[in-house]
């Protein structure tokens, strides 16, 4: 059996491969839609890809579309179950490297689904014809999260040409429909993909993730009355105009009190997360006309959770409990509120989860990433990722932990560090090569 610093120089020597697979993956436009049924062929043709080289490591493996509404109908009310969905012609991809038996199996995980590019004005190379500068890959997908992908499928790649013989199973997965609600990771966990531990690369800049956060996207629905916006107007419960604008600044008001109350309330903060859970209003749409005063408002939230807040079907049905009740506070303080209350509607909920510190997994792995000469430090994932599907439902413990920094995910200019991408593999190549090369029973 090779040592660690064996693997660590041959990932080195190889580190030109890791590129040109990440270039190969970025070449193809697997731009997820958020009408899937618009999706174009490059989520496809990605797989079929990844297929290949999946067989000449020896895999087995298994392309298929899921089933969208018979998911839908299984796990209705559940994380990743969204209606609708379709999968024709966006398959997904599995593939399992039978171990030699009595060892501990490993799941490597990860989306290939990308955002579209945005105005390519803002672009300084083309998004799908990667290009390498000052030793980093430009392109889209380079940090979310092909650059994962290609660190998780060349450790493999390269721990067999080293002629290492696993006693565990690598199981290799790569799912789409990520970036639009992670029924994709759902299908991969409801066809039998699990391990005794898992590693999705998402970009955490080579920091092992063990926890992300559950994400709430609601619509706080503010009715006014419109009236003439220059003339003295009536009171409004003569009949007069009530501006929903205004009534919107005391909406944001209030959701600021309740961010600061969350500031130090402690189900609110994790040791591993940077900043407490906040309620994030990212878009505000109202106004009719522009002497008009508005009738209407639409402030749109993004909120996070903890996975000690999840309800009883691991979403976060309390947290949303809790906004809603808040709202109608807000409302008790203005006599016209008061008889013409918000209403709260929610857009999405997407599930957390947690794997614990003192797990078996997550030492094996620190010990992997130091011998990478990496920080072994954890760190929480401030958004959501998938892994609570195959963490919660799945049962397999699996972590974040991939190359770039995140905050490049959905820019322009996406960039990865070709650094990053080499220690990245060469972390994931030992840490497989330490849980799944000895038999342990
Ligand atoms: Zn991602």
């Amino acid at each position: 059996m090779p040592n660690p610093q064996k693997i660590a120089h041959y990932v080195e020597d190889n580190a030109q491969r890791i590129v040109e697979t990440l270039c190969d993956l970025i070449a193809f436009p697997s731009i997820v839609m958020s009408d899937p049924s618009k999706a174009g062929p490059g989520e496809r043709d990605c797989h079929l890809y990844l297929e290949e080289r999946l067989r000449k490591i020896g895999m087995e493996t298994d392309l298929w579309e899921p089933d969208g509404p018979a998911l839908y109908e299984k796990y209705a009310g559940r994380p990743g179950a969204h209606k609708g969905r379709t999968f024709e012609g966006r398959p997904n991809l599995g593939g399992v490297l039978r171990g030699t038996g009595g060892g501990r199996s490993i799941m490597l995980t990860g989306h290939i689904d990308v955002v579209p590019p945005g105005p390519m004005e803002h672009w300084r190379t083309d998004p799908f014809k990667p290009e390498i500068i000052d030793g980093f890959v430009h392109g889209r997908g380079a940090v979310d999260m092909k650059g994962g992908v290609a660190c998780m499928l060349m450790a493999v790649e390269l721990l067999k040409e080293l002629g290492v013989s696993l006693a565990g199973d690598v199981v290799f997965t790569t799912v789409v429909d990520e970036e639009i609600g992670g029924m994709g990771s759902l299908a991969m966990v409801d066809r039998g993909f699990r391990a005794d531990a898992g590693i999705m690369t998402e970009p955490t800049a080579n920091r092992i993730a063990p926890l992300c956060h559950g994400i709430l996207w609601g619509r706080i629905i503010i009715d006014g009355i419109g009236g003439h916006a220059e003339l003295t107007p009536n009171a409004w419960y003569a009949g007069g105009p009530v501006d929903a604008i205004q009534l919107c600044r005391q909406m944001l008001d209030g959701i600021d009190i309740l961010n600061r109350r969350w500031q130090f309330d402690p189900r609110k903060n994790h040791p591993l997360m940077d900043l407490p859970n906040q309620i994030i209003v990212t878009q505000i749409n109202a106004g009719e006309h522009p002497s008009s005063m508005a009738g209407r408002a639409e402030i749109i939230i993004d909120a996070q959770y903890l996975p000690g807040e999840k309800d009883e079907f691991g979403l976060g049905g309390h947290v949303k409990r809790e906004i809603e009740e808040h709202v109608a506070h807000i409302c008790q303080a203005d006599p016209y509120l008061r008889k013409h209350p918000a209403r709260v509607e929610w857009i999405l909920d997407a599930d957390c989860a947690e794997v614990p510190a003192d797990h078996p997994f997550i030492g094996a792995f620190q010990h992997a990433v130091s011998t990478a000469s990496l920080s072994p430090e954890l760190s929480g994932f401030g958004a959501h990722s998938d892994i609570g599907l195959p963490t919660t439902l799945g049962q397999t413990p699996t972590v974040n932990f991939g190359p770039g920094d995140p905050s490049q995910a959905h820019q322009p200019n996406e960039r990865v560090s070709i650094e990053d991408l080499v220690a990245c593999t060469k972390a994931i190549a030992i840490a497989v090569h330490e849980w799944s090369g000895r038999r342990v029973s």
